[in-house]
């Protein structure tokens, strides 16, 4: 019987301990705690929403700070260090604790879209942000975008990506939707994000009355993310609100902990999706372009290239620079962006993005062809999206450090070689994570324990092969 068979047994009326599961009387005391104080989740939200605006406007005021200056003397050091050095990768590891935890109890931006929505046109949520593919849009977008204005920098990129996210949720949140979050479910760059990786968490939300068939998208639901809730399978959608959770009702649903991990080895009896695979590669591509560029000698040697062509025919142009939403231009800081850096930082992110995702790609196609002549059940096409998964705690861990390296800097401090290390430690397991991710998504595809060693090697080296080209970026050359 496969681990998650148990969902099919669970008991009509869950109420207190008595449910499958990790830990039930935990689940069911932390569950306890949500449902009597989700209420007073709305001053949290109007907390947050005050904390955000000042974090990524308040240093647009602030006095250029000193060069020596630090995040412990100076309020624009700070909200960086807040910002890059906490936020980003401390929301993207509590997803292997808690889920999207952060988008249902914490974050501004969704509750001020939610805000909105009550008192806007609710209008019916049209085909173009329904498509799968918009939030990897919008995600490629705000991830480049972020690299030639220098988010990572300058406050006045922090205020136009992060300002222009939240405005773009509330004009969404305004017009589409009733009584609902169709900037979270559908346009989010964040949530996708931490969708795809919520289903390797720790948390999940299980019906009371399971209905069959798969997790459907429904407006006629109490769900703010068109959960259709009898059906839910996948954790991706669901941003733990609570709102469809009563412990003493006989449906709805429930608070479940499991193993991290558990939700990917059973990825079949949760919804798989193409588009998320597709996403997993592309963002793991698109990240490392976003690095390499700034520490690979061979980014300015194609850089000088492109510029002496561009010279030699006369398209002096290139040498000027464009307005400041599209690139860095901060002379005060010694950085002036022009039209060449623009577009070879564009291409450099954008050809790193395409053969990161081919290298994925190819990997998970030999493993899934692999597979089926080691007796694999499912179409070929099935067993790719299915093995795709495998590459997620990769794919995180990348992000965490990539993105979020500052993080790691101030523990310099103890030891030189600390951060470096704890980098490479955090790498190794994510990898023998993978590996074990592929192995049980091997074995519930019905191959035997001695043929999965072929199939899971194409895993393997599809892994080593993005630390191997995080490897300058992440730990010097
Ligand atoms: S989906 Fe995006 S905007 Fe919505 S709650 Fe999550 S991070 Fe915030
Ligand atoms: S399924 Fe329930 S907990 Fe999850 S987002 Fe929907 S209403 Fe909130």
């Amino acid at each position: 019987m496969a681990p998650d068979d148990t969902l099919k047994m669970i008991p009509l009326r869950v109420v207190g301990a008595d449910r499958p599961g990790l830990w039930p009387r935990l689940s069911s005391i932390i569950e306890r705690f949500f449902v009597r104080y989700k209420d007073a989740l709305v001053w949290v939200h109007a907390v947050m929403f005050l904390v955000f605006l000042t974090v990524i406007f308040l240093p647009l005021f602030l006095p250029e700070p000193a060069e020596n200056a630090t995040a412990l003397d100076d309020f624009s050091r700070f909200a960086n260090f807040a910002m890059w050095g906490l936020w980003f990768p401390l929301v993207f590891f509590s997803v292997i604790f808690s889920g999207r935890s952060w988008c249902g109890l914490l974050c501004p931006m969704g509750a001020a879209s939610e805000w909105a929505n009550k008192v806007g046109l609710q209008r019916a949520i049209p085909d173009w942000v329904h498509w799968e593919g918009t939030p990897i849009v919008s995600f490629l977008i705000i991830t480049i975008l972020g690299q030639t204005v220098g988010v990572r920098d300058h406050p006045e990129a922090v205020a136009e990506v992060f300002g222009g996210t939240m405005l773009a949720a509330i004009v969404l949140g305004f017009v589409y939707g009733k009584k609902k979050r169709a900037w979270c479910r559908h346009m989010c760059p964040i949530g996708l994000l931490l969708g795809v990786f919520s289903r390797i968490g720790a948390v999940q939300f299980t019906a009371k009355r399971p209905k069959s068939g798969n997790d459907r998208f429904t407006e006629k639901t109490i769900c703010p993310m068109m959960i259709d809730i009898p059906r839910k399978q996948e954790s991706r959608h669901c941003i733990e609100c609570f709102r469809c959770v009563h412990p003493e009702a006989k449906s709805g649903l429930f608070l479940q902990l499991r193993s991290p991990g558990r939700e990917i080895e059973n990825i079949r009896q949760h919804n798989p999706n193409r588009y998320e695979v597709w996403f997993l590669f592309l963002a793991t591509g698109v990240a490392l372009g976003g690095f390499l560029w700034l520490v690979l000698p061979q980014y300015q040697l194609i850089r000088a290239a492109v510029g002496e062509w561009f010279i030699n025919g006369g398209h002096y142009w290139i040498g000027d620079s464009g307005p400041t939403w599209l690139m860095s231009v901060h002379p005060e800081r010694r950085e002036v962006f022009n039209w060449l850096d623009f577009f070879t930082i564009v291409g450099f992110m954008s050809a790193t993005m395409i053969i990161m995702t081919a290298v994925l790609a190819f990997s998970t196609w030999m493993a899934a062809w692999l597979a089926g002549k080691a007796g694999a059940d499912l179409s070929l096409k099935d067993r790719f999206t299915e093995l795709g998964y495998q590459y997620t705690p990769v794919a995180m861990v990348s992000l965490i450090i990539g993105l979020g390296a500052t993080l790691f800097q101030p523990l310099s401090a103890f030891n030189e070689d600390l951060p470096r290390l704890l980098k490479l430690a955090l790498f190794c397991a994510g990898i023998i994570w993978s590996l074990w991710l592929g192995d049980r998504i091997l074995k519930n595809q019905g191959v035997f324990p001695g043929r999965r060693s072929l199939p899971l090697l194409p895993g393997v080296l599809g892994s080593l092969m993005v630390g191997l080209a995080w490897w300058p970026g992440i730990f010097g050359m």
